[in-house]
């Protein structure tokens, strides 16, 4: 059937036409393996059709769940990197003291709270709204892009906290600095979600 609408399919591993690949060499998110996935022709039977998915509307849905996903991820990221930041102030002596006794050091495990738990709020928020069957494609993307920015903010600290064991995977904020990369482009670039939210407060699409 062509009718030049979106559509969603289950596809058998297996159908003609079909081929995945393993992505090798990411530097982030490495123990999730990613394919890249081509369709070359493949031809699917009508019952393998997803019966409610006919437009991008309906993709938009599902958009919309998963990076409300993507957003607690960051908000996990975020904690991890936290969490072993503060743990390693403690007990990483220099000029005879552990580094968290540092003001400088005290002001980056400050930022790293508060954006960590300006985003355990927003998205708490975020999944109360999804709950309560009130969150649009808006709120979503404002979160995901907001929350990963702060994200982002929050490895590289922690990162630079730890110094040059920060580069060291065995230190595990080297990981979460690595991981807040992909967090933040999946499920919607921040420029791609910003595009969402402007949209919406404005009324004017910036994009198709
Ligand atoms: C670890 C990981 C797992 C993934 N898993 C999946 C998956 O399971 N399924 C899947 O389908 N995809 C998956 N992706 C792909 C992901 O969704 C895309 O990488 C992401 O949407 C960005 O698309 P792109 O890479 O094509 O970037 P592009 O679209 O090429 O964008 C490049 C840059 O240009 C910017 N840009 C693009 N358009 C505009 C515009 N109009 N205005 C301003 N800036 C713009 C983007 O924000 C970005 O910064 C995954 C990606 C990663 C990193």
């Amino acid at each position: 059937m062509e009718d030049d609408t979106v559509k969603g399919f289950l596809l058998e591993k297996g159908t003609p036409g079909f081929t995945a690949e393993k992505m090798e060499n990411k530097m982030a998110l490495r123990a999730v393996h990613n394919a890249l996935i081509n369709l070359d022709e493949c031809r699917m039977k009508e019952e393998d059709r997803l019966q409610n998915a006919n437009s991008f509307r309906d993709t938009a849905r599902v958009l919309r769940m998963t990076r409300v996903g993507g957003a607690w991820i960051a908000v996990g990221c975020g904690m991890g990197a936290y969490e072993h930041a503060l743990a390693y102030a403690q007990q990483r002596e220099q000029f005879g003291r552990p580094i968290g006794g540092f003001q400088l050091i005290q002001d980056l495990l400050v930022q790293m709270l508060g954006n960590v738990t300006a985003s355990q709020c927003m998205v708490l928020r975020l999944s109360q709204m999804q709950d309560a069957g009130e969150m649009k494609a808006e709120h979503a993307s404002l979160a995901k892009a907001f929350v990963t920015t702060k994200t982002r903010e929050t490895v590289a600290h922690a990162r630079e906290l730890l110094g040059g064991n920060g580069v060291l995977i065995d230190y595990n904020v080297g990981r979460f600095f690595a991981d807040a990369e992909a967090i933040h482009s999946y499920e919607g670039t921040r420029q791609v979600n910003s595009l969402i939210v402007g949209r919406a407060i404005t009324s004017f699409g910036a994009f198709l």
